[in-house]
């Protein structure tokens, strides 16, 4: 196994050269048909872990039951690696009502904050999202973002009622490749302690981390680990992310592989946590 670490300031330095556009945070496959295949695919995977989000009625959630969990409490989730906003804008505003964002490059940040102004619940102000930008190494999830570093940045736009603490939702995508092993463990491990429980009482719809990612072969049957010097940045195989989600203290509760995308990547595999 190849044990060679991230260096996450090699890693952000790549993404500080990269366009703050879609091409850019897709490694080349923003006009394609990748983003939609990708975010409805992260959508649907959400829905079915926790019906209750669902806004409007779907096979999933019956007309009666649609928008009938929690009423009154806002739903909120963590958005980490964030770029441009692409993840918060077509998968999380559909179903979330507040979102946070951690997202190191300035120019990311600043795209994002620009476009928000078109994406779902923010000119209304029924929706919130909370740009952070900051390393995820320097963010502790079950701290107040008013507590975080002081090198971490913070913009809100949108709804402005208070604050509330912890997560329905963490979703992790095509970012925790900038992290060591220890730092990802770390920052599971805090992400698990922030879950919130559901309001309805039913188990199986209390808060989830979601990792979806890049998954290399295993090596021989166990785990394995490729590092990529352009981006300084990791690939895992599906024993590693075990490995990983065991070290974190989480359950693997549902794992899907995304079909649809376009040939020649890496798999790419949604992990729901708890
Ligand atoms: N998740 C987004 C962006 C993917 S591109 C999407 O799917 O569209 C990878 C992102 O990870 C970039 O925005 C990059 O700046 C961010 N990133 C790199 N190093 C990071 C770190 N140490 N902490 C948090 N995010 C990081």
């Amino acid at each position: 196994m190849d044990l060679q670490e991230p260096d996450v300031e090699e890693g952000i330095k790549y993404w500080e050269n990269t366009p703050a556009t879609l091409d850019g945070v897709l490694g080349g496959f923003g006009s394609g048909t990748l983003p939609r295949v990708d975010s409805l695919g992260s959508r649907q995977f959400l829905q079915s872990l926790i019906p209750s989000l669902c806004t409007v009625p779907s096979v999933l959630v019956p007309l009666s039951a649609a928008s009938s969990d929690a009423p009154g409490r806002r739903t909120r989730a963590l958005e980490i690696g964030a770029g441009i906003g692409r993840v918060t804008s077509s998968v999380l505003l559909h179903l979330i009502d507040d979102i946070v964002t951690i997202e190191p490059v300035h120019k990311f940040v600043e795209k994002a904050i620009e476009d928000s102004i078109r994406w779902k619940g923010i000119k209304d102000k029924k929706k919130s999202v909370t740009f952070m930008r900051g390393a995820l190494q320097g963010f502790d999830p079950t701290k107040r973002l008013d507590d975080q570093e002081i090198d971490f940045h913070c913009h809100r736009v949108g709804y402005e009622g208070e604050d509330e603490e912890g997560f329905d939702v963490v979703w992790c995508q095509w970012a925790l490749g900038h992290l060591s092993n220890a730092d990802l463990v770390r920052f599971l491990k805090q992400s698990k302690k922030t879950l919130r429980a559901s309001q309805s009482g039913k188990q199986r719809e209390n808060g989830v981390i979601v990792v979806k990612e890049n998954v290399c072969s295993d090596e021989k049957g166990g785990p394995a680990i490729v590092f990529d010097p352009e981006d300084s940045s990791l690939t895992r195989s599906n024993k590693a992310w075990y490995e990983i989600f065991k070290a974190a203290g989480l359950t693997v509760i549902r794992e899907e592989v995304q079909h649809g995308l376009p040939s020649g990547l890496y798999e790419v595999k949604m992990y729901a946590l708890r």
